[in-house]
């Protein structure tokens, strides 16, 4: 599980024109073949590149739900990518957290009922946060991308990437919005799961519809 050089299969370079840019696209099997992923990059002029680990979520990637903050998170990371240039790693099989889509959802209605994120997780006997860098590590290391500017604020990403041989050399925030739908996610993320956030969060997005 900790294997210092995991195995990743790349597939062919494409160009994938979105609403963001135009990204150069590559999806990677990992060596157990259990997980596809997408890595979508753009040139730019910095000597480190901008790298994000972004975690499949379909609620907030796809529907845009703001039970989260994956789906501006997403949003965030390609537009900063394609001004600065740099990396997105789209990183699947690690729906909610590791926990599956059916377990998210089961992790919801938990906190319908009162439990914090990392609460409902416990009474699901799950683990809080069962996602593994591996697969990312090795896709970074194929394209050559082995020090890096990582775009989270997620401390358990860099830790992570350092035991598989990739050097952070600065951490940028992600810097998404807090709402009222998503204000006590948050505030957990920042208060259990030693996320760098601010101190006093609160609701700065008034509630209205996304902004693309
Ligand atoms: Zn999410």
């Amino acid at each position: 599980m900790t294997d210092p050089n995991p195995a990743v299969e790349g597939g062919p370079v494409v160009q994938l024109p979105t609403r963001y840019g135009d990204f150069a696209a590559q999806a990677w099997l990992d060596s157990a073949g259990r997980a596809e992923h997408l890595s979508l990059t753009a040139p730019g002029g910095a000597a480190v590149p901008l790298v994000r680990l972004h975690s499949e979520c379909l609620t907030g990637d796809v529907f845009g739900s703001y039970r989260c903050d994956c789906g501006e998170q997403l949003d965030y990371a390609l537009r900063q990518i394609q001004r600065q240039g740099g990396t997105l790693l789209y990183l699947r099989g690690h729906e909610g957290r590791g926990i599956g889509l059916m377990n998210k959802m089961r992790a919801y209605s938990l906190q319908e009922a009162g439990a914090d994120t990392v609460e409902a997780n416990e009474q699901l006997g799950l683990p809080v946060d069962a996602r593994d860098y591996a697969a990312a590590a090795g896709i970074l290391k194929s394209l050559g991308l082995d020090r890096i500017r990582l775009l989270s604020s997620n401390p358990l990403k860099q830790e992570q990437l350092s035991r598989y041989g990739i050097t952070v050399v600065e951490v940028v925030s992600a810097g998404v919005p807090s709402r009222r739908e998503n204000l006590r996610y948050l505030q957990t993320k920042r208060d259990r799961m030693n996320h760098a956030l601010a101190a006093d969060l609160h609701v700065t997005t008034p509630l209205e519809g996304p902004t693309s």
